[in-house]
């Protein structure tokens, strides 16, 4: 789960990380009243999920109320590369004479945290990494020693920061950040830029923040943050049901079990000439109420005009799901045909027990190809 600035500094806060004071605008009102609070020079800022709004002009210095006010009209309904601004942070403007930058993820590859500090801030990092890697810093921790002061050392040292000031502020904020990673269960949390003021004290500027989604239920404060309104209403609705759903264009609804077989299942209807609707998986269990939570999901696309049940059983047995297809049918009102083909451990009972059910809107098919076109002739 991704985090918008303004929560990402909430946690930065918490943890000591020195920020700006700010406040959340999402109307050119709110954005002078904010600014009369904060009083001076403030900085008009589009909360989006994506970086690099200062290039894409949602980032506004304003001075005082009647140009917050302005700016703030400006940024509002603004699209920064597909995601439009409904939610401005409005922060004390501050004085800037260096941008670094300061980041710490979890390195797949090594198994552990990764710190990257370099004197090069304020822009992106790739490029850095691209145009400048001697000036990129790049130090992993070992989580069983856990954050060391020397971590902190070595990385302001071997960036060339050479001032004593700067070099104790920023050691404290890499201790403060590393503590603040982990204690929120985050992939990534990144500073650019960590500026510099003229008067020599060091701050974080922006934020970007990424929360581990299996963490989230031991962090209610952080799965609170979650902006129900910026997902798909459907995505949202299979979240609140516990599915594994992903919304796409087509027509043909899809129901694998298993993540594999799902985007298979997404193939073979592609494959078959038809437009998938959605990935949906529904893991490892095919009993009655995992079934009708899938289905309600599925059928509350208005675009589905067919929906193919893509079912191989492993340790779920095929005559299990079939009853628990026959059972949602009943408990739902669904006249989408269904087309369902199943394989594996208890194939030919699962398809026998549906057979004799025979509902009107269901198809078995032998193969999944087979199954596949049906479904998308089905939805033509
Ligand atoms: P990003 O473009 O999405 O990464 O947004 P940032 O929050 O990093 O802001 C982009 C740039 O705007 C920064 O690198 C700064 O140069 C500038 N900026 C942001 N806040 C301030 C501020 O308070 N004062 C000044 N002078 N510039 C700012
Ligand atoms: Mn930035």
């Amino acid at each position: 789960m991704d985090l918008y600035e303004y929560q990402g500094k909430q946690l930065f806060k918490k943890f000591g990380i020195p920020v700006s004071d700010g406040r959340v605008a999402t109307t050119p009102a709110e954005a002078r009243a904010a600014a009369e609070e904060l009083g001076g020079q403030v900085v008009v800022k589009a909360q989006v999920l994506t970086g690099g709004r200062g290039k894409a002009g949602g980032i506004q210095l304003a001075n005082g109320p009647d140009e917050a006010e302005q700016k703030a009209e400006q940024v509002l309904g603004l699209d920064i590369r597909g995601h439009v601004v409904k939610t401005l942070w409005i922060e004390k403007a501050s004085d800037i004479t260096k941008e670094y930058y300061l980041s710490i993820t979890f390195d797949r590859g090594a198994k552990q945290p990764l710190f990257m500090f370099t004197t090069q801030g304020g822009i992106e990092i790739e490029e850095v990494a691209a145009n400048n890697p001697d000036a990129l810093v790049r130090l992993h921790v070992d989580p069983l020693e856990g954050y060391q002061p020397w971590i902190a050392r070595r990385l302001v040292y071997s960036a060339g920061v050479d001032d004593p000031n700067e070099q104790k502020q920023i050691a404290d904020i890499i201790g403060k950040l590393y503590a603040c990673f982990i204690e929120s269960d985050a992939m990534l949390a990144e500073i650019n830029p960590l500026i510099v003021t003229p008067d020599g004290e060091v701050k974080a500027l922006d934020s970007k923040f990424t929360v581990d989604d299996s963490s989230l239920y031991r962090h209610a404060d952080i799965a609170e943050f979650r902006d129900t309104s910026a997902a798909d209403p459907l995505e949202a609705l299979a979240r609140e049901k516990g599915v594994t759903y992903v919304k796409l264009d087509g027509s043909v609804g899809i129901l694998g079990n298993g993540a594999g077989l799902s985007m298979s299942t997404v193939d073979v209807v592609v494959v078959a000439g038809g437009k998938p609707a959605n990935f949906c998986d529904l893991g490892g269990g095919g009993n009655a109420q995992g079934v009708v939570d899938a289905l309600e999901v599925i059928t509350a696309d208005t675009q589905v005009k067919s929906i193919f049940f893509n079912i191989f059983g492993g340790i779920t047995r095929c005559d299990e799901v079939a009853r628990g297809i026959l059972e949602a049918l009943e408990r739902m009102q669904i006249e989408t045909p269904i087309v369902v083909r199943l394989d594996g451990t208890n194939a030919e009972e699962g398809r026998r027990i549906l057979a004799e059910a025979a509902p009107p809107n269901l198809h078995v098919e032998p193969t999944m190809l087979d199954a596949a076109r049906r479904a998308v002739e089905l939805a033509a």
